[in-house]
């Protein structure tokens, strides 16, 4: 049954050792983050810029057909407008027609104002008045086509003027008769187009004017040349048949439009012919604008790679980053603990969870308190930690507790307490850093013990060292006593000789100088016997308040006995205002004599100080001040002895480094571990006019 953790402090050594059988909590491998396979990225890439390119590819391909679209939609316009203008220049020569004079009323006025018309329009070939029975009766012929012979109307052309003429008799209008095509001789010919028109007279159909137009010229005259203009356009039968041309087609690749030109009694069809590099450049607007958005696609395209190439590097980085702290968190011995601002923890890593015996998930969300808190601290640590936590005082150095594990074992742990800030730079918490001090405390009472022992081993050297001292010093008061004791035996013997008055007041003073002789040997014996009994319990720092007076004086009579020897003058320097200091008092009157007994060494026959004359020990002690206002009591050793040469400053607390022959070299190592355990230093400084002074300081007591 392990011992209650109160009844254990941080540095109880049978507590710590207890040690946990629960499982541990598995650690997690770490592995690396694996790169993803090359080649099935750069497939998938290149399968998203194939797409692309298709996309891209139909796009343009879809924007130039909407073009085309367009562009043949445009030209159907232009050709029904271009139908529109020969039926309209039709209908204005019908009109022309209708407001010539009978020829037979007024043949001259008919003729010229014939002659003028066919002047001003040149589609019409000629024009004629035929009589009611089909016959044609006046005739005028174009002015333009003279030279041309066979351009009258022609004896088989009659019945299909005749057809026309009927028509239009019944329509009360004009009627076109089918187009022809009239070889004029040398191979020249032309396709010309009868249109019957009923002619009138005081109400009366009296006959018919029959013009005939020039194909060719119905198609230069009455067409826009603007619009037409390097475009081919070509009159055709309903069945394609080409019957006139006014431009040449032409070559390449073109847009073709036809539209039906329908006239009463004849139809045909206009074709018109667009080379396809006329599509001008607002035509590739749209062709131009899926090209662009298509180039700008494939530049973003590149660098969203580019900034996904970046975007997975930084994250292989990151995760790179994560593992290592991950491993490093996971490899750590010290644990790491965080909590909330609440006290609840939120990560643990798994040197913690082997610490206190717990899986991760039994402490994460837990506390306060925590469940590695000994349940009979629990409220004093709660208490603690919300002093600590409100008032933010967090010992740099840390501060030590103990922890308990689920079996009942205690230990002793070191805390490193740090706020826990965010990226925002607001504190969300705690972060502390862990260490089971168990193992460091068995070192240190494991060195602890050794220490002692070298000590104990140390205080028998000085004893025996200081054996030889005691046999010369109760010499003397031996011997006086045994003289003292002769004396009386004398005048015992004697005693008839003299006066019985005088003998006992001899014996009386005899026994006196003897009993005086037993004190002092009584007192030397019990000076060394009180330094070597003054026994401290191993591993404790039996601090007590002691005056610097008081500490000298105890190893005065242990001084003096080698003092009188080497015929040294021993001075003691304590000013009044010296406080008392707080120490280990047997610990720090070894470390004096050590100190004093090691300057009169220095100060044997043989150094400059045997010649000199200056045989003076001085130990002092005085009040001094730290830069942070700490007082302290500063001891000082100094001899007028040989000084220390360099080769000894280097080695000076080595352990067993000695320039005696008879010495152990554990003295100034001893000295330096029992003044920093006292949380000083033992320094040291050549003394004027030669010699050496050693300095140490001890905390003062307070008042
Ligand atoms: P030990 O006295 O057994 O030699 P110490 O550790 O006390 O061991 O001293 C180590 C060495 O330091 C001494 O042997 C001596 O040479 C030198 N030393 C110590 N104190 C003095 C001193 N006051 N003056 C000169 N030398 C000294």
């Amino acid at each position: 049954m392990p011992p209650p953790c109160s009844a254990c402090g941080p540095t109880c050594l049978p507590c710590s050792t207890g040690c946990s059988d629960a499982p541990l909590p598995a650690v997690e491998p770490v592995t690396a983050p694996r790169q993803p396979n090359q080649l099935r990225r750069w497939l998938l890439w290149a399968a998203l810029v194939a797409v692309v390119c298709a996309l891209v590819g139909t796009a343009m391909v879809l924007a130039r057909r909407f073009q085309e679209n367009r562009v043949q939609a445009q030209l159907d316009e232009e050709t029904t407008a271009l139908v529109s203008d020969i039926r309209a220049g039709l209908y204005r020569n019908i009109q022309t027609l209708q407001s010539l004079p009978n020829p037979l009323a007024q043949p001259d006025v008919w003729d010229s104002t014939a002659a003028d018309m066919l002047l001003q329009r040149r589609e019409m070939v000629s024009l004629a008045w035929h009589n009611l029975a089909f016959a044609p009766k006046i005739e005028r012929v174009s002015p333009y086509m003279v030279g041309s012979g066979h351009i009258r109307s022609a004896a088989d052309r009659l019945p299909d003027i005749a057809l026309a003429c009927t028509s239009a008799r019944r329509l009360s209008g004009a009627v076109y008769a089918p187009s022809h095509f009239r070889h004029f001789g040398d191979g020249q010919g032309m396709e010309l187009m009868e249109m019957c028109l009923p002619s009138l007279y005081q109400g009366n159909l009296v006959g018919y004017l029959v013009v005939t137009y020039a194909l060719p010229g119905m198609l230069t005259e009455l067409t826009d040349r603007m619009a037409v203009r390097g475009r081919g356009v070509s009159l055709t039968e309903l069945d394609g048949t080409r019957l006139a041309i006014s431009s040449s087609r032409p070559g390449g690749q073109t847009f073709v439009t036809e539209q039906v030109l329908e006239l009463p009694g004849h139809a045909m069809k206009l074709r018109l012919d667009s080379p396809r590099d006329r599509l001008d450049i607002s035509q590739w607007g749209a062709t131009a604008l899926v090209a662009g958005m298509s180039a700008l696609l494939l530049v973003l395209m590149i660098m969203l790679g580019r900034d996904m190439r970046r975007r997975q590097r930084a994250e292989w980085a990151l995760a790179e980053a994560l593992a290592f702290r991950k491993a490093m968190e996971d490899s750590l011995v010290t644990g790491l603990r965080a909590r909330d601002l609440a006290g609840r923890i939120t990560y643990v890593n798994p040197a913690f969870c082997q610490m206190v015996g717990l899986r991760a998930a039994d402490l994460l969300g837990s506390g306060p308190p925590a469940p590695y808190w000994p349940p009979d601290l629990a409220d004093e640590y709660q208490r603690r930690q919300a002093i600590r936590l409100a008032g933010q005082l967090l010992p740099k150095e840390g501060f030590e507790s103990v922890f308990r594990r689920p079996d009942g074992t205690c230990f002793p742990v070191l805390i490193i307490e740090a706020p826990l800030i965010d990226a925002d730079g607001t504190q969300t918490g705690w972060m502390s850093a862990i260490l089971d001090l168990t193992e460091q405390h068995r070192i240190e009472a494991v060195s602890r013990a050794s220490q002692d022992r070298l000590q104990a081993t140390a205080r028998l050297a000085s004893v025996g060292e200081m054996a030889s001292l005691l046999s010369h010093e109760l010499n003397q008061p031996l011997s006086a006593i045994s003289s003292y004791a002769t004396g009386a035996m004398n005048l015992l013997t004697h005693a008839h000789d003299t006066d019985q008055a005088t003998q006992l007041a001899d014996v009386a003073g005899a026994m006196t100088h003897i009993r005086a002789q037993a004190d002092r040997a009584a007192r030397v014996i019990r000076s060394v016997g009180d330094f070597v009994r003054r026994k401290q319990q191993p591993g404790e720092l039996a601090r007590e308040q002691v005056s610097a007076p008081q500490l000298f004086q105890a190893i005065l009579p242990l001084l003096t006995l080698q003092a009188s020897r080497e015929h040294i003058h021993i001075e003691l320097d304590t000013p009044p205002d010296c406080p008392d200091t707080l120490c280990d008092r047997t610990m720090v009157e070894q470390v004096l004599l050590n100190l004093a007994r090691n300057g009169m060494q220095a100060m044997a026959d043989g150094h400059p100080a045997a010649t000199s004359g200056l045989r003076t020990l001085t130990l002092s002690a005085h009040l001094q001040t730290t830069p942070e206002g700490k007082k302290q009591v500063a001891f000082a050793v100094t001899d007028h002895g040989a000084g220390l040469p360099d080769e000894v400053v280097a080695n000076l607390f080595t352990p067993f480094f000695t320039t005696k022959a008879e010495g152990m070299g554990l003295g100034l190592s001893l000295c330096r571990t029992v003044i920093e355990q006292h949380g000083g230093t033992l320094t040291h400084t050549p003394a004027q006019p030669f010699g050496t002074t050693f300095r140490f300081t001890l905390p003062a007591a307070h008042p």
